[in-house]
């Protein structure tokens, strides 16, 4: 028998991390201290609040400005409607090649994995994607791996969703062994946050997973700011990079969040202690209830330009917006 003493210092189970997210308003208030925040909570829609509990515990208490808490608490910001702000800002219905399959940009097909997040970002593009009807699991992903099969000039697969490791790591396996059946692949894209928001995920089976896949494996994470890589996020990635993995960040650029010279520099200088390369930032998607995030052109452009003489080129991200229609992200 495992003594009790021991067993106590296993990793805990990412699963039970997850369930164990902050999903109550009133609660993330109480934990950190902020009860006059509660008069301006948004009217309770479809995307509820969820924040896992180790990505609370990197928020300053007292600080209703915290740039990781502005990120996941629904403010009454959120119920304003704005014009030009819509239900599908990035041309996701229209770019549907087969069932959870988005095939926008030459080369490269999106598979949308599911769509369960451990977090919920209140700036997210897919908060209103009808991801019920789109997970591309949700028939065994037969319909998306013909469509793959069925074009030799897609040579890389983007997992995606939603948040593809929320899927448990047998049925990433299921995932992956089926496309190996797929000869013109030649990588393999994973996007994610739960490597920054519940580092408890990389485990060891999911390592094993990362070890063993046959492609060349690019592994796209999302933080927005330095607050949310704390030594728990640097083992995690660690741990990636001994497989292998090679390691992107991209992040959006989200008034009151990161839309200041200090926080981009101590952003792209963390992302290359912990061996993540800066990719892009990201201006924000015009999806209905995000208006209060947006920086326009013009500051966004200034503060790049200014981040840029501080720092080398290798860590200044590509300012990106995304146009429906184009044919690749489009530098601004
Ligand atoms: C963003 C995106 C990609 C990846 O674009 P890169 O510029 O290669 O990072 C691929 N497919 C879809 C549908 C996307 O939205
Ligand atoms: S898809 Fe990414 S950005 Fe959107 S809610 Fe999920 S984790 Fe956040």
């Amino acid at each position: 028998m495992i003594p009790a003493s021991l067993h106590s210092a296993q990793p805990a189970d990412w699963r039970a991390a997850w369930r164990d997210a902050v999903t109550d308003p009133a609660e993330l208030l109480r934990l950190l201290d902020l009860p006059q925040l509660a008069a301006r909570l948004a009217a309770a829609g479809g995307f509820p609040l969820r924040v896992p509990r180790g990505f609370v515990a990197r928020m300053r208490r007292g600080d209703a400005a915290d740039p990781l808490l502005r990120q996941v608490l629904p403010l009454d910001d959120e119920d304003r409607i704005v014009p030009g702000f819509g239900l599908d800002a990035v041309g996701d219905l229209a770019a549907r090649g087969a069932r959870g399959v988005l095939h926008k940009y030459h080369g490269r097909a999106l598979l949308v994995a599911t769509g369960a997040c451990a977090i919920h970002c209140r700036y997210c593009f897919r908060r209103h994607f009808p991801y019920g009807e789109e997970a591309a699991a949700a028939n065994g992903w037969q319909s998306a791996l013909d469509y793959m099969r069925g074009d030799p000039s897609i040579d890389e697969v983007l997992l995606s969703g939603g948040d593809p490791l929320s899927l448990s790591t047998p049925k990433l396996a299921d995932l992956t062994d089926a496309l190996r059946t797929v000869p013109h692949l030649r990588r393999l894209r994973i996007h994610t946050r739960l490597p920054v928001v519940l580092p408890e995920r990389i485990d060891a089976a999911l390592l094993d997973w990362f070890g063993a896949l046959p492609w060349p494996v690019v592994l796209v994470i999302h933080a927005n700011h330095a607050n949310e890589l704390d030594d728990s996020v640097a083992a995690a990635l660690a741990a990636l990079a001994r497989r292998g993995v090679r390691l992107y960040n991209q992040a959006v650029l989200l008034r009151g969040v990161n839309d200041d010279e200090d926080a981009l520099v101590d952003l792209s200088t963390r992302l290359f202690e912990l061996g993540v390369q800066p990719y892009y930032l990201h201006q924000l998607d015009r999806v209905a209830g995000t208006a209060h995030f947006e920086v326009d052109d013009v500051r966004a452009l200034a503060l790049v330009e200014r981040v840029r003489a501080r720092l080398p080129g290798y860590l200044v991200p590509q300012l990106v917006r995304e146009v429906p229609g184009a044919a690749s992200k489009t530098p601004i």
